[in-house]
């Protein structure tokens, strides 16, 4: 963050059990005719080639083999280092990723059980030192965003190291090994193995797999491994090895910043933050240093001081573990003795997306970091990461099972990147809203940055480096005494503007803000593997002003959530959100119909092609709250003999909210398709009047691209 640059010394509760019974054995009516389509072209007999080789075991690389597992898809995942890093970094998980978790065997749950309480980080707190005075603070959180309306889940507040553990967890549940190099054997993969000390060094993409070479220690020696798969997703981080092998380029802005990340622990710091001014991040700006400091824990008293880092006048030796804990003490502004300082890191923020997300004939993939890497601000980075995941998963699965051909997997990169382009310039205007607080305070941002240039490549680089350096800490001293008392109080005519200024920055949400719902929630893909409405309207840029998310079921939005009750005997007090109609553990799709007769016409068409297709389909039947008598007999002798389908009424929170039709912007005349990863595929505005087989034959050719 530019600003940091004055720093001192430079320096499930509701789980769906719907009444699914299995198909059909055979189709038994006149018009279906089963086509025999194959369009996986490996092996599936030949273990020594794994169909899904992941790198790197990072949180992406985590969700996509848990995602994968639970779809029945065999993969191994190659992790360079030996054990995982305790650094907390990403800590803000966003609500779409709280709904992946929540699918994931009831993770977001844990995640909220483990989480710190709410009113321990929905602030954000500006002050001139943390036990001095406040400048402001801003409250993200609203009363809608405890009411579950948008989403049957929470944000939620919990550091990245933590969420791995849980992550590591989950596919222990689902019998993955995680292998020590010294425990393993030249056996092939068979899927299931987390490889640690593994680090891929090498690829060779042939004609229908790819053989990739990891490299480990054993017995004292670097051995190689070679590992044969027919997919390889690079899930390995900002710095990703896959992607420098794939020879794929990245697009954008690099080096906007570089920081130091200090981890540390300080049980007195967190008690006193926790009586005192609790919050989630806190920025501080006083004449000896500046700094943002993350509350990852009040109660743990764990913390991260993020701080700039000017190479090549500075070295990370400078960040000393002394000379960190003197800087916290005078962001602290007073003494402190239990300040333990865990671990020092250096890394650079960027703003940068891959100009292909998938390469090789479809063979080799990115994901995560590796595909996108941008400025923290807004929490966006391991969100958008997580979300890649969740897109690739079904299509990987439909490709490995023989439902699609390998084209499927290209509509990752024609869904994704265009998200990742608009994600990294919602980060980049939040990082920019971030510093909309220094610059009102007079500490111009873009200063220290060009000073810093001006030194390093112009004028100043013919100087010593000793030279260079007391001139840029000389700079930023002078800085740094826009915030002494003597000027930045309501007395002082050039302060108390400055305040009141501030103030009006805080009160206007023109500061950087927290939660995004109309970006997290409401991203849409334009096309891919979707059948976009022929009034389909293109994104603008973002603008990061909008708070609220307006439910859509234009092609390509997210289901909206509603909770529904189910009509089957056994459940019928069970509240499920209409996100909780998709399994998670199927590549399935979901037809929401009203009950008209026209609809269940469609709902049969869907039902035969989708045998034909030899893809999964649910019907969902959506009653009103008011109609649901007999609805059970009417659905089961429309659809006879299909039996995937699942009575549903509305669970309307009050008389006057919205019916599930309108809030869709639909009538219930019309019908909605949505995709394994609860995205909408096509929709129906009104009844179909043609050939419903037909229709439905031309919707899943163009979705599964077949
Ligand atoms: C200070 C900070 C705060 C952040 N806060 C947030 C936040 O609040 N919310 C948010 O969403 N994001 C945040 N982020 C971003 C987030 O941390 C990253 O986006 C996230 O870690 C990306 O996950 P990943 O799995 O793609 O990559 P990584 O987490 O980088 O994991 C990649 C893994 O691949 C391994 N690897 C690398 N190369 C190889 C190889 N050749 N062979 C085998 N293994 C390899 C690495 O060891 C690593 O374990 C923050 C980032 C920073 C720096």
């Amino acid at each position: 963050m530019g600003f940091l640059g004055f720093i001192k010394g430079f320096s499930s509760v509701y789980r769906a059990k719907p009444r699914i019974r299995a198909y059909p054995s055979s189709c038994q009516h006149g018009h279906c005719h089963i086509q025999c389509r194959t369009f996986s072209h490996f092996k599936d007999h030949d273990d020594s080639v794994l169909p899904v080789l992941i790198v790197g075991a990072g949180p992406v690389g985590l969700v996509l083999s848990i995602l994968l597992t639970k779809l029945g898809i065999k993969c191994s995942v190659l992790e360079k280092s030996k054990s995982f890093s305790h650094h907390p970094q990403a800590h803000f998980i966003n609500n779409r990723s709280m709904e992946v978790f929540h699918k994931l065997d009831g993770l977001a749950e844990e995640i909220q059980r483990s989480q710190p309480p709410v009113d321990l980080w929905r602030k954000f707190v500006y002050c001139t030192s943390l036990t001095g005075p406040v400048l402001g603070s801003v409250d993200h959180m609203q009363p809608q965003d405890f009411e579950k309306v948008v989403s049957p889940v929470c944000v939620a507040h919990f550091s990245q190291y933590k969420l791995i553990r849980l992550l590591l967890k989950k596919l222990e549940d689902l019998n993955f090994l995680i292998c020590k190099p010294e425990g393993l054997n030249d056996e092939p993969f068979r899927g299931g193995e987390l490889l640690m000390g593994h680090e891929c060094v090498k690829i060779n993409a042939t004609g229908q797999s790819v053989n990739v070479t990891a490299s480990h220690l054993k017995e004292g020696k670097y051995t190689e491994r070679n590992i044969t798969c027919n997919i390889l997703v690079g899930t390995d981080g900002a710095a990703s090895t896959i992607r420098k092998l794939a020879g794929i380029e990245l697009r954008g802005e690099k080096d906007l910043q570089k920081l130091v990340s200090v981890h540390f622990l300080s049980r007195d710091l967190g008690q006193y933050l926790l009586n005192e001014r609790p919050g989630m991040l806190f920025f501080i700006f006083n004449t000896e240093a500046i700094g943002v400091l993350v509350a990852h824990d009040l109660k743990q008293g764990e913390f991260v001081l993020q701080m700039p880092f000017y190479p090549p006048q500075q070295s990370l030796d400078d960040f000393s573990p002394e000379t960190c804990k003197q800087l916290i003490l005078k962001l602290v502004g007073q003494e402190l003795s239990d300040i333990d300082v865990i671990d020092i890191k250096p890394w650079v923020m960027h703003a940068e997306v891959a100009e292909k997300f998938v390469n090789c004939d479809n063979r080799i993939i990115l994901a995560g970091d590796a595909a996108h890497r941008f400025p923290p601000a807004g929490g966006f980075g391991m969100n958008t990461g997580i979300q890649d995941a969740h897109n690739l998963a079904w299509k990987i699965a439909a490709f490995v099972k023989g439902i699609a051909p390998s084209s499927i997997l290209h509509t990752y990169e024609t869904e994704r990147r265009p998200i990742a382009i608009f994600n990294t310039a919602l980060s980049v205007q939040n990082f920019r809203a971030a510093m909309a607080v220094p610059t009102t305070l007079g500490l111009d941002p873009t200063v220290a940055n060009s000073v810093h240039q001006t030194i390093t490549d112009g004028i100043g680089s013919i100087l010593p480096s000793g030279l260079q350096r007391a001139v840029l800490d000389g700079i930023f001293t002078i800085g740094r005494a826009q915030l002494s008392e003597f000027l930045l109080n309501e007395k002082n005519l050039l302060g108390s503007s400055r305040l009141a200024k501030l103030r009006h920055l805080f009160e206007e949400g023109k500061s950087l803000q927290l939660q995004f719902p109309a970006e997290d929630l409401g991203f849409r893909y334009l096309e891919g593997a979707l059948i976009p409405d022929s009034d389909c309207v293109a994104q603008g840029p973002p603008t990061g002003r909008r708070r609220d998310y307006i439910p859509s079921s234009d092609p390509g939005s997210r289901l909206p959530h509603m909770n529904v009750r189910m009509l089957s005997n056994s459940f019928s007090e069970a509240f499920i959100s209409t996100l909780d109609l998709l399994p998670g553990d199927k590549v399935e799709f979901l037809l929401i119909i009203a009950p008209l007769e026209k609809s269940y016409h469609l709902a049969v068409a869907a039902l035969k092609v989708a045998e034909e297709f030899k893809v999964s389909v649910k019907v969902c039947i959506l009653w009103p709250t008011d109609t649901v008598k007999g609805a059970e007999t009417r659905s089961k002798t429309a659809l006879a003999p299909w039996e995937s389908y699942i009575d549903v009424a509305e669970a309307k929170k009050s008389s006057n909210s919205f019916s599930w039709w309108s809030m869709c912007q639909m009538t219930d005349k019309g019908a909605i398709l949505v995709r394994p990863d609860e995205h909408i595929a096509w929709r129906a505005k009104s009844s179909i009047d043609d050939d419903p087989i037909l229709e439905m034959k031309r919707v899943f050719s163009a979705i599964l691209k077949v």
